[in-house]
């Protein structure tokens, strides 16, 4: 098999939207099916640039009609690859991983203009596709049953089978790195994957499917379904041609998700938001503390699931502590996304944009001080950036537990620090939310770290360190954060359904149990 290797268009401050999704489907946007862009002919949606404000193209949903060619195109899919063995699986799969590295470049530069998100972490994002590929292909060749001894003349064993189509719905704060975290996996389990990436941020999904049926994927397996989650979003989630749901999104949309697909009888898994709790201790190295709660909180200007948008500190130090987190905060090069030194940028949706601000005016109202943040850098006041949605890298102190801020995801560049006396404090500050994704600790006592991880309710916990997070790892969520988890070996039981088979080894005897189940 052949690779092909284009050369991306070279990021640059000319660099717009526009041009970057122009090269990337001179025939316009449109659902990935069969390995063919096909235009929609529902509604028609406008996609804005985060970092300039500018609308930049239009593409159509695709329907209920294009919505049921999708599943027809995915339920063959899916009966192509699950007749193949999981060694030509690997195989292809391998390929799509070295292809879709090949590309890291464009996809970032793609996924960086068409999102706001800066190019150094769509570059790490778009590298992390690749690598999730080929760490899932890795496994599709060692999918194993188990042969299990039971009393009497019998050989059972197990085997695992795909579910057939796997809807993938996906958020609009990291469209490539989720689109690649939701279709590895099944895939590697013998599924055809439809991912619906959300409706502002489709382009690099489109694109990943395209590469990874260049990358020798069959038509139908990998499919994307561009459009509304209302439409085209609600039809698949509801389908009972698709066999297992995985969503990635807010605590309502996921909950909503979950009780449709319910409904047609099909099981989902929920990936969703987070408020997690970074805690600091006054034996902890204060310098590095501040270097990762800057990065916890403010790396994707807040947009991140995991953000650590709860800043606890003991209060010997906490005036110390905020005061380093403040002066690095107003540092930040937030600016134009396709500039390599830019390290914080957009608000990637306008709706978004509403809400961080409110958020933000609440927290105040409910009692927080601002020591740093605001909207619009004075930089960029007189540029082609100044209509983009801008928040400044925002610290409020003194969030409380009774301010909105200390329960509420905001979902943007916001974090509300507050003081505590003891470790039980901490512990039950920490815990004090419904949700439980993600949470880290800053001490130099190695003892209270893993007792303090052991306590707070959540799927991942850090010691000194926040946010690395590999395919390898186990990632989900704990309460509203969601159930099931989205990478690890052990999504692999979540891509496969156990079939026990028995078999009686000698004709004499009962092979007929009696036994009502
Ligand atoms: P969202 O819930 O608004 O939308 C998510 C997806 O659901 C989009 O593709 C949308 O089109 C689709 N959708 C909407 N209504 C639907 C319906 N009725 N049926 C089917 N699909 C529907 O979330 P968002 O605003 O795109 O993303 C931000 C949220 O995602 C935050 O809460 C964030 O914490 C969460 N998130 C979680 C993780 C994680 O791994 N836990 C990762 C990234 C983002």
């Amino acid at each position: 098999m052949t690779l092909s290797i284009t050369t991306a268009p070279a990021a640059s401050s000319h660099t717009t939207a526009r041009t970057v999704l122009d090269a990337a489907f001179p025939s316009g946007l449109g659902a990935f099916v069969d390995g063919k862009v096909v235009p929609g002919s529902g509604t028609s949606i406008t996609l804005t640039s985060a970092a300039t404000g500018d609308a930049f193209a239009t593409y159509a949903d695709p329907g209920t009609e294009g919505a049921d060619a999708i599943l027809q195109s995915s339920v063959r899919g899916a009966a192509a690859w699950g007749s193949l063995n999981g060694f030509e699986r690997a195989a292809i799969l391998r390929n799509v991983s070295r292809v879709v590295e090949a590309h890291t470049e464009e996809l970032a530069i793609l996924e960086s203009a068409t999102t706001g998100k800066p190019i150094r972490d769509a570059r790490v994002e778009a590298s992390k596709v690749a690598e999730m590929f080929g760490y899932y292909a890795g496994w599709a060749d060692k999918l194993t049953g188990q042969t299990i001894p039971v009393p009497g003349p019998w050989h059972t064993y197990t085997e695992r089978v795909p579910w057939g189509v796997v809807v993938a719905i996906t958020p609009w704060n990291a469209p490539l790195f989720t689109a690649g975290w939701n279709s590895a996996a099944p895939l590697a389990a013998g599924n055809a994957v439809v991912v619906k990436p959300s409706e502002f941020t489709p382009a690099t999904t489109v694109r990943l499917a395209q590469l990874a049926h260049e990358a020798g994927l069959p038509d139908g397996v990998f499919n994307v379904a561009v459009g509304l989650g209302q439409s085209v979003g609600a039809t698949l989630t509801s389908d009972r041609r698709v066999g297992k749901v995985s969503f990635i999104g807010s605590v309502p949309t996921g909950r909503r998700v979950a009780v449709a697909a319910a409904e047609a009888g099909i099981p989902a898994l929920l990936e969703l938001g987070g408020k997690s709790a970074n805690i600091v201790f006054a034996d902890a190295d204060l310098e590095r503390a501040a270097d990762g709660a800057i990065s916890a909180i403010f790396s994707g200007a807040g947009q991140s699931c995991v953000a650590g948008s709860r800043l606890l500190v003991e209060r010997s130090v906490h005036a110390r502590f905020v005061e380093l987190v403040a002066e690095r905060a107003a540092r930040l090069r937030v600016g134009d996304p396709l500039d390599a030194a830019t390290e914080v940028g957009p608000i990637i949706t306008a709706p978004q944009f509403a809400t961080v601000t409110s958020l933000i005016e609440q927290g105040i109202n409910d009692g927080g001080r601002r020591l740093t943040g605001g909207t619009l850098p004075g930089s960029l006041a007189d540029s082609p950036l100044a209509g983009g949605h801008w928040v400044m890298p925002t610290l409020l102190d003194g969030v409380t537990p009774a301010n909105r801020l200390e329960t509420t995801e905001v979902f943007g560049p916001v974090v509300g620090a507050d003081a505590f006396d003891t470790e039980a404090e901490a512990i039950a500050r920490a815990n004090n939310t419904n949700f439980g994704l993600a949470g880290a600790v800053w001490t130099s006592d190695v003892s209270r770290a893993h007792h303090i991880a052991r306590e707070v309710k959540a799927g991942t916990f850090w010691i000194n360190s926040y946010k690395t997070i590999h395919v390898a790892v186990p990632f989900g969520g704990f309460g509203d954060s969601g159930h099931g988890r989205s990478s690890g070996p052990g999504v692999l039981d979540e891509y496969t359904q156990t079939k026990a088979v028995w078999v009686p080894t000698r004709a004499a005897g009962s092979p007929f149990p009696s036994l009502s189940y």
